[in-house]
């Protein structure tokens, strides 16, 4: 099963991207729209849907992509204030391309992890 996502699409260069790593297993470009002064997405190099299609196979890549953002965020210099590492699951988790991403977040304090209703 291939589907061809937009993230694909930037794993393979076929469309631009502001890429800042790449390995045999996952690639990092910065967030078209950024929420924070460092904003980057971490994807593995072939499609896995959402968080909740992972299966057995993908433990080395979800590593890599852990190890990837600790990385690239000790190089954007966010190590010692700190940041945040967040993946978006499906509907309710605000997913809004279906192929798995771990968003870094860092540069300025982030506030609270979610919106407080009402
Ligand atoms: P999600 O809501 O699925 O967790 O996050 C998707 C992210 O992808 C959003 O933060 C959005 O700004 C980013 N994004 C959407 N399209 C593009 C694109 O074409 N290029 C880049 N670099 N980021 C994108």
């Amino acid at each position: 099963m291939s589907q061809d996502t937009l993230f694909l699409k930037i794993v393979r260069k076929e469309i631009p991207a502001d890429l800042v790593y790449q390995d045999d297993l996952v690639t990092a470009f910065r967030d078209i729209n950024p929420q924070a002064p460092t904003h980057i997405l971490v994807v593995p190099n072939h499609v896995i849907p959402t968080l909740a299609d992972v299966t057995e196979n993908d433990e080395q890549v979800l590593g890599r992509m852990l190890r990837v953002a600790s990385q690239l965020a000790q190089k954007d210099g966010l190590a010692e204030d700190g940041y945040r590492v967040m993946i978006n699951c499906r509907d309710h988790g605000g997913q809004e391309v279906y192929h798995l991403h771990l968003h870094l977040l860092g540069g300025r304090p982030l506030g609270p992890m979610l919106a407080r209703r009402g």
